[in-house]
């Protein structure tokens, strides 16, 4: 489903992804790990074409990201089929980014209404229906400012959710919500990890990543440094830099 060859992405001289290669096949959850700074929150960026790479592709569900293949030549898209693209890769952030002036139930139809031109009579019911899933039908009304962290982040999932992405990405999830508020938001994602929905997850919960993880990913210094499933990367790492992460983290 998201496929990841040699990607390099640069600030000026500071080079943050120095060669990315990563799978994630359809229904799987992939759950990223790593230091502050290894690229992690630019990796799921390019993912989404909020960045261009410098070199390599992405692709997913077999379309490239950001460019069209003529000819084996390589044309950028256009604004609106970026745009287009991006309503199938669904983010959420670590700041949840509700939009404040909107109800909980305006921010989930904005997209659907807006961007995929659906009635609004259809997008409300399958807002409903995305509330009811995630534990919040009595807060429609609500503004996002009159919720807890953890509910705010349950409406950004519920939101993402709305476009029927192909993939979800998550940046850091539960880094800013209060310690007991981490374990509603976590089991909105596990929820979905079940009904096999493809994930990408940025997190520092090692509970989770071994608990729902099919894949584990750290990353340092820009690459993947080792891939695999929870069994061999969280308890038999094979690279030092692994174990002097976990060892820092567990
Ligand atoms: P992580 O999410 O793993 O903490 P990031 O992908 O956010 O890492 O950042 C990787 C590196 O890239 C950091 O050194 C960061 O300061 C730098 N960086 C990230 N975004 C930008 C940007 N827009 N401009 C310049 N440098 C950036
Ligand atoms: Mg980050």
């Amino acid at each position: 489903m998201v496929d990841l060859r040699g990607v390099h992405k640069s600030y000026g001289a500071l080079e943050v992804l120095r060669g990315v290669d990563l799978t994630v096949r359809t229904g799987e959850v992939a759950v990223v790990l790593g230091p502050s700074g290894s690229g992690k929150s630019t990796l799921l960026r390019t993912i989404n074409h909020l960045e261009k790479v410098n070199r390599g592709w992405i692709s997913i569900d077999g379309e490239l990201i950001g460019y069209r293949r003529h000819r084996d030549k390589l044309y950028e898209l256009k604004e609106r089929e970026i745009l287009r693209q991006r309503t199938h890769i669904g983010f959420v952030f670590q700041d949840f980014n509700l939009f404040p002036h909107l109800t909980v139930l305006e921010n989930l139809i904005e997209a659907p209404v807006a961007a995929l031109r659906r009635p609004r009579k259809e997008a409300v019911a399958t807002a409903g229906r995305l509330l009811e899933r995630v534990g919040l039908s009595d807060k429609a009304g609500a503004y996002p400012r009159q919720l807890s962290g953890g509910q705010q982040q349950r409406v950004a999932i519920a939101r993402a959710l709305a476009l029927e992405p192909k993939v979800l990405l998550f940046d850091e999830p539960t880094s800013a919500l209060d310690p007991e508020l981490v374990g509603e938001v976590l089991d909105v994602i596990k929820d979905l990890a079940r009904s096999g929905t493809t994930m990408i997850v940025v997190t520092h919960e090692i509970g989770f990543a071994r608990e729902v993880a099919d894949t584990v990913v750290f990353m340092d210094g820009g690459v993947v440094v080792e891939q695999g499933p929870p069994s061999a990367v969280l308890d038999n790492p094979r690279h030092e830099r692994t174990r002097a992460f976990l060892s820092k983290v567990l």
